[in-house]
C-alpha cells in the first residue's frame, strides 16, 4: 500500500514541491512506495515551476480515509483533507506553527522554524546523505524562492538561503534571483483567472478562538497589476464570508514596495486596529512591511481574537 505525501488546500508552490520531494525522499529512505498528491490544482505559478524542470504534478486527491499519509507544510486540521481522522499520520515536514492535528501513534516530525517547507526537505536530503535529484531540486529552489519572496520576507532565515544556494547548483541556476523575478511575473498575472480563483489561489482558514477566519493573499510585483479586479475581488470575498465566517482577509503584496494592501469583510473590524494599530478604510487598509501571513497577519490576529 503506498503512503500519500501532500501539503495543505489551495496548495501552493511549496506545498506541491515538497509534497514530490518528501516523497522521492522517503521512498528512497524506506524503499517503500511513497507517491505525491495535492488537495486542489496547481496555481499558474506552481505550473510554471512544473514545465520549467519537466516535472509531473502530484496526483489530485481529496479523500484518505483508511490511507498512510504524510503531511507538507501544514499542521492545522482547517487546512488537511475533511477525513484526515480516517487516515494514519506517519509525519509531518512543515515550517509553520504547530497545528491542531494530533496522532494516537508515534510519528517522524521535521518541523524547523524557517522560511519554506523545501528548505527543511534540502536538510534532510543532507542528513540521510541523499543527493537531492536535479529537476527536484530546481523546483525546490522556487519553492523557496516563493515562499520567502526571493529572501525578503521576514520569515526568511540563513538557512533558507544556505539550501537556495545548494539547490541552484545542483539544478544548475546560474541567476537565482532572475528565475525568481520569472517566476513572480507569472504569478502576478491575473487575466483569464475568475474572482473566487484569485482568491482561493493562496488562501486559508484558521480557528481564532472559535472565530472562522479566512486570510488571502496574493503577491504581485507591482500592486496596480490588481485594480482592474479589485473591486470584483472584494465582492468576492464578501461572498466567502457570507458562508459563515467571521472574517475574510485578502492580502495584495507588492513583493517591489514590500508592504500589502489588505481587503476585509468582517464582523467586528476592530481587530484589524487591535492587531495591526492602524485604522481601516471601508474595505481596505495599507500595512507598510507586511508581507508575510505566517509571521505578520497570523500571530497578530490570534491575539486580537483571543
Ligand atoms: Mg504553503
Ligand atoms: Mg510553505
Ligand atoms: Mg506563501
Amino acid at each position: 500500500m503506498s503512503v500519500y505525501v501532500f501539503g495543505h488546500k489551495s496548495p501552493d508552490t511549496d506545498s506541491v514541491v515538497a509534497a514530490l520531494s518528501v516523497a522521492d525522499y522517503f521512498g528512497k529512505v524506506t524503499g517503500e512506495s511513497y507517491v505525491a498528491a495535492m488537495q486542489g490544482e496547481v496555481t499558474p505559478e506552481s505550473k510554471f515551476v512544473l514545465d520549467k524542470f519537466g516535472l509531473t504534478a502530484p496526483q489530485l486527491k481529496t479523500s484518505f480515509a483508511g490511507e498512510k499519509v504524510v503531511l507538507v507544510d501544514h499542521s492545522d486540521l482547517a487546512q488537511s483533507p475533511d477525513d484526515l481522522g480516517s487516515a494514519t499520520i506517519l509525519g509531518v515536514v512543515d515550517h509553520h506553527k504547530l497545528g491542531d492535528v494530533t496522532t494516537p501513534n508515534p510519528l517522524e516530525m521535521w518541523v524547523w522554524p524557517v522560511g519554506c517547507s523545501c528548505t527543511v526537505v534540502k536538510y534532510m536530503y543532507d542528513y540521510a546523505g541523499i543527493e537531492v535529484p536535479k529537476a527536484i531540486a530546481g523546483a525546490m529552489l522556487c519553492a523557496i524562492l516563493s515562499d520567502t519572496v526571493m529572501f525578503k520576507s521576514v520569515t526568511c532565515t540563513p538557512k533558507d538561503k544556505d539550501a537556495a544556494a545548494a539547490l541552484a547548483k545542483i539544478a544548475g541556476v546560474t541567476d537565482m534571483m532572475a528565475l525568481g523575478m520569472e517566476m513572480f511575473k507569472v504569478k502576478s498575472a491575473v487575466e483569464g483567472a475568475s474572482m473566487k480563483d484569485l482568491v482561493f489561489r493562496d488562501y486559508k482558514d484558521f480557528n481564532m478562538s472559535g472565530n472562522k477566519v479566512g486570510i488571502g493573499q496574493l503577491e504581485v510585483v507591482d500592486l496596480s497589476l490588481l485594480d482592474a479586479v479589485k473591486d470584483g475581488l472584494y465582492a468576492e470575498i464578501g461572498k466567502v464570508k457570507a458562508e459563515g465566517r467571521h472574517s475574510v482577509f485578502l492580502l495584495l503584496t507588492d513583493i517591489m514596495k514590500e508592504g500589502s494592501e489588505m481587503l476585509y469583510v468582517s464582523d467586528d473590524a476592530s481587530v484589524i486596529e487591535k492587531a495591526f494599530g492602524a485604522k481601516p478604510g471601508d474595505k481596505s487598509v495599507w500595512l507598510d512591511g507586511v508581507m508575510s501571513r505566517k509571521k505578520q497577519v497570523v500571530p497578530n490576529f490570534e491575539k486580537a481574537f483571543a
